[in-house]
């Protein structure tokens, strides 16, 4: 077992400032929770290439971000965020190349996860989509079909939507129902398709009765679409200790959840990346991704 962490201190400067939610400080106390674990390495993250962007983005709208003139007043974009969102992009494409270039069955960026942003607009604290832009360099790199897992809370609508017409990518998101949270517009059951599977969950349904709905559908789904690249947007705002969230997951869901999904990778003898995604509740947020870190490394043995 291999396992790696995407991190340096230059990545804090990914953050919306004071009184944004997603302030840095997330990352810091995550990486300082998953010090913890002695099998991970840590490995510096790159600048993700203007080339590389435009796998999944569009030309004007790289250079709508370089030139400050992207985003909007939850997601503010200055010129001054190009090179943090670049390296946040490139921290999760270092993923990538750790899995499928140099051996790690599992690598780590807490500071990805980045499913709201479209091939055209930042959205949602999210300026390029680095859950898309991983699947698309693995598949450059070799893999052919890639599986998406994204149980944030808020639906995976711009990795949804990039991939909609897409067989070779899967897309699962299973997220508080859209019609009582952002994004309002998307995250339907009613836009399953062969390839994409919304899984939503009404505010009040008991944790025990989630497990019983939601794990069964995991196998269900990665068997047949017999992948050979895993993605985990591992979002945990959907906690109960979350102030985002209206939802009632407890530990024990990220826990389940995570063993179920280690497993498939390891049937499929396959590598996987983790995306950190949202979490708002920072020392909780943490410490739930050092428990799905954990529980990846331990059933993936
Ligand atoms: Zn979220």
């Amino acid at each position: 077992m291999r396992a790696a962490l995407v991190w340096s201190d230059e990545l804090l400067s990914y953050d919306f400032g004071y009184g944004h939610p997603m302030r840095s400080s997330r990352c810091k106390m995550g990486v300082e929770e998953l010090s913890k674990i002695k099998e991970l390495e840590i490995f510096p993250p790159r600048y993700a290439e203007e080339e590389e962007l435009l796998f999944v983005h569009t030309e004007d709208y790289v250079i709508s971000v370089k030139e400050g003139k992207a985003g909007d007043l939850d997601t503010p974009v200055p010129p001054s965020m190009y090179d943090p969102a670049r390296l946040s992009a490139g921290a999760t494409l270092r993923a990538v190349e750790l899995t499928l270039n140099e051996g790690y069955d599992i690598a780590v960026n807490l500071c990805g996860g980045w499913h709201h942003a479209f091939e055209n607009r930042a959205r949602g604290f999210c300026i390029f989509n680095d859950v898309a832009l991983a699947a698309r360099y693995a598949q450059k790199l070799g893999a052919k079909r890639v599986f998406i897992l994204d149980w944030d809370e808020h639906h995976g609508d711009g990795t949804q939507k990039i991939f909609y017409n897409d067989d070779t990518v899967f897309t699962m998101s299973i997220h508080q129902h859209p019609s009582t949270q952002y994004p309002y517009v998307s995250g339907y059951e009613s836009e399953n398709t062969k390839t994409n599977f919304n899984i939503p969950i009404m505010p009040g349904e008991r944790e025990q009765d989630i497990l019983k709905r939601v794990l069964p559908q995991i196998p269900l789904k990665v068997r047949p679409f017999k992948p050979d690249f895993f993605i985990v947007q591992m979002g945990v705002d959907g906690h109960k200790d979350d102030p985002m969230s209206s939802i009632d997951l407890g530990d024990r869901f990220y826990e389940e959840i995570a063993k179920i999904f280690a497993r498939c990778v390891k049937n499929h003898n396959s590598k996987v990346i983790l995306l950190g995604g949202g979490g708002f509740n920072f020392p909780k947020t943490a410490e739930l991704w050092r428990k799905i870190v954990e529980t990846f490394i331990e059933n993936m043995k």
